[in-house]
């Protein structure tokens, strides 16, 4: 079996055993990137916790965002832990959002449309010029708010990939990321799925030191 089968292969094998994600929660393509910056070491029931502040307090449009002070996103994003390092970064992520927008009319709007039709060659290289965005953020906004195909990779993607031979241990984000684009069409449905049951399988079965792969439901590819 080539590589394109034996991955697509993994990813059915996957889906059947698990079913769908439907991730990304989240009411609007704002409050997606929005998780994605708050989501970085922490678990996603405190995310939760500050979006629903954030919901709460009428926050959640890049316009509306903007007019809190520091101190006060930072006190309402308190629950996803490292508050005033991820307010500083939401700031910089809303100073990005300011550049890229037509007007006023664009940053009163959650839906982000002025990003909606850029090349992703082009937007994402803008987003990781923005502090505190990185590849992973990043692409977790280009592919669940904005519906780019950006594979998004993390640990669990590196460890399965590796232990199933697909890509040496010690690839890097720019490695795994490019071949999982050589190797699939660039759907982001397909894309953002893939990922999303990579983490549920990397959370149950194939831990860093423990991979309890008797019960995996990759048992049989090994
Ligand atoms: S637990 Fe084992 S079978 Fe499952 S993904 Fe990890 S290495 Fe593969």
């Amino acid at each position: 079996m080539n590589r394109q089968n034996r991955l697509l292969s993994l990813y059915s094998t996957l889906l059947d055993a698990l079913g769908p994600s439907h991730w990304w929660p989240g009411e609007s393509p704002f409050e997606v990137a929005v998780g994605a910056i708050l989501t970085q070491n922490t678990n996603w029931a405190n995310v939760e916790r500050a979006i629903a502040a954030l919901r709460r307090a009428g926050a959640m449009t890049p316009a509306a965002m903007r007019e809190l002070s520091p101190e006060a996103l930072a006190g309402l994003i308190r629950p996803a832990g490292t508050f005033r390092v991820k307010a500083a970064r939401l700031g910089h992520f809303l100073d990005f959002l300011a550049r890229e927008a037509g007007g006023a009319a664009d940053l009163a709007d959650a839906s982000l449309r002025f990003l909606a039709g850029r090349e992703l060659s082009e937007l994402r290289p803008r987003l990781l010029a923005v502090k505190g965005v990185g590849p992973e953020t990043a692409d977790c906004i280009l592919l669940y708010a904005l519906n780019l195909p950006s594979f998004v990779v993390d640990a669990y993607t590196a460890r399965i990939m590796s232990r199933h031979l697909f890509l040496p241990e010690d690839a890097s984000y720019d490695e795994l990321q490019a071949f999982f684009a050589d190797v699939l069409p660039a759907d982001p449905a397909l894309f953002g799925e893939f990922h999303a049951l990579i983490v549920r399988l990397g959370k149950t079965w194939c831990g860093r030191t423990r991979a309890k792969c008797e019960t995996c439901p990759l048992h049989s590819l090994r």
